[in-house]
């Protein structure tokens, strides 16, 4: 047969085009599974940086059915919610540190302003 891309003649097995490396049947790379590696990397995001975990679960997320057949769905899912988690305890914990801090700085400032 020959090849769809570069025209070259390769043998009629052959997956790939030894020429010019494209695949030969685009219905058998749609049959290879791919593995959902943004979601994975999201998911592992999601504990160190909840912001950029969220961003990458998301998009992972909706990619997953379009480009992975699904693969990687619950990785996205669990880091996005991590992340939402994550996220909601560093707000809180920003919060409370201002909340608790701030009457300590007020005093130290107006004091420095006084002197
Ligand atoms: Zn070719």
């Amino acid at each position: 047969m020959f090849c769809k891309n570069c025209g070259s003649q390769i043998d009629d097995n052959a997956s790939v085009c030894v020429h010019c490396g494209v695949p030969t049947n685009p219905a058998a790379k749609h049959a290879e599974k791919r593995t959902n590696v943004l979601a994975i990397v999201g998911f592992l995001l999601s504990f160190f940086i909840p912001l950029a975990g969220v961003i990458c679960s998301a998009i992972s997320y909706k990619n997953a059915d379009r480009e992975f057949g699904g693969d990687g769905k619950n990785f996205a899912l669990a880091g996005i919610i991590i992340s939402a988690v994550y996220l909601a305890l560093y707000v809180v914990a920003i919060v409370l540190c201002a909340v608790l801090w701030l009457p300590t700085f007020i005093n130290v400032w107006t004091s420095i302003l006084a002197a």
